[in-house]
């Protein structure tokens, strides 16, 4: 056996405490069958830190992590606690300072999971999104001294290298997947940063393309609301989209809605270079409103729990545990919000039936 992975979990607030230990027992149980090993390092970071020392995480927090393969969150934040305590407490921090680039969202239809479609089956898509730079870039501010009533501006900043990392990172995966690739834009309105990422991103895709991937990538770039409306009437001609931080944002948003449901969708944060530790979560909040009484869906926490598992090499066990996942939903046994009326144990303890059904 090589050396075990090491992961840092923060399952953090809320529901986080509840589907994080749902997703540990499906990995202490592939760990077995595939014959890994995960050293976990528990890290008690979130608002009840903050509500007792001031702080989400300690002040060595990153140094903390930076010797970890992977960071596994479950949901961070509080209705007590303002929304920039938590980004700029814990998530921003961690995304800068491991340079995670890539926000990683999958988008597909799940047996059983109903969505806003009347036939919402066979979507399959991927969302890169830039994480790092773009529209979110903080330089900006209001422009008249002593009148900031009275207008404000911001900069959106594209560096090549930073737009050129992502889209290669996002032309490769369609190459492995089917190689259609969307680039959202809006070069028609916004006339220079955007025209900027499109050149940038026709570029990269041609020089992988010049290397002959095994399949050529088709590359559309689409105006932004064109691909919000798409993503409603034609989701299913997209393959692989790449979007810009705020653009990327919202589409992801979007997508993961039409597919029906906040407690399945997954979320990795990805330095893909692997010199610093990835980060996975779902894309749920810590959902107060339920916390405590073990009726969460450790869906989007158990597949981003999968991707982590390919991130880290184990692709057989991440296939595994999707498949696992969907056997599960197909089954009939589902949780509350998916119409059903199991508990999270109940639902996992379904899913790790199914591991050991189906491998
Ligand atoms: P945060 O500020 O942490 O993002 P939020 O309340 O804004 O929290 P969510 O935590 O994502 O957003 O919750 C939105 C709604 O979806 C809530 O009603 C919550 O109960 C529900 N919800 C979210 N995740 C799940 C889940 N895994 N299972 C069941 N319901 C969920
Ligand atoms: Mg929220």
């Amino acid at each position: 056996m090589s050396r075990p992975h090491i992961v840092d979990v923060i399952a953090g607030d809320g529901i986080g405490l509840e589907v994080v230990p749902a997703a540990l027992r499906c990995v202490d149980a592939l760990a077995e069958q595939f014959g890994f090993a995960v050293t976990w390092r528990d890290r008690d970071w979130g608002s009840e830190r903050y509500r007792r020392t001031g702080a989400m995480m300690p002040e060595d927090g990153l140094a903390r992590l930076a010797d970890g393969d992977a960071i596994l969150l479950g949901a961070v934040g509080a209705p007590d606690i303002p929304d920039d305590v938590t980004l700029w407490g814990l998530l921003l921090p961690i995304r800068r300072a491991f340079l995670q680039y890539v926000n990683l969202r999958p988008v597909r239809s799940l047996p059983g999971v109903p969505g806003p479609l009347s036939d919402g089956s066979g979507i399959d898509l991927v969302i890169v999104r830039e994480n790092v730079e773009g529209e979110y870039s903080e330089i900006g501010g209001r422009i008249y001294r002593g009148r900031p009533e009275e207008a404000a501006v911001q900069e959106t900043v594209f560096t090549r290298r930073g737009v050129d990392r992502v889209a290669r990172f996002a032309a490769r995966l369609a190459a492995s997947r089917r190689g259609g690739l969307t680039s959202a834009t809006k070069s028609n309105g916004i006339v220079h940063t955007m025209p900027f990422w499109d050149e940038v991103v026709a570029g990269a895709v041609e020089r992988i393309n010049h290397s002959g991937p095994e399949t050529p990538i088709r590359l559309r770039k689409v105006l932004v609301d064109a691909l919000a409306a798409d993503l409603v009437l034609r989701p299913r001609e997209h393959d692989v989209i790449v979007a810009s931080n705020l653009l990327g944002d919202i589409l992801s948003d979007l997508a993961s809605a039409v597919v029906g449901g906040i407690g399945t969708a997954p979320s990795a944060n990805l330095n893909p270079e692997r010199e610093h530790p990835s980060m996975f979560e779902p894309v749920h909040g810590s959902a107060p409103d339920i916390a405590g009484t073990g009726i969460a869906n450790p869906t989007g926490q158990i597949w981003a729990t999968s991707l982590m598992l390919d991130h880290l090499g184990e692709s057989t066990a991440a296939a595994a545990l999707l498949a696992a996942l969907e056997a599960a939903l197909a089954s009939g046994v589902r949780t509350r919000d998916l119409g059903g009326t199991a508990g999270t144990d109940e639902f996992t303890s379904t899913v790790l039936d199914h591991l050991t059904t189906t491998t």
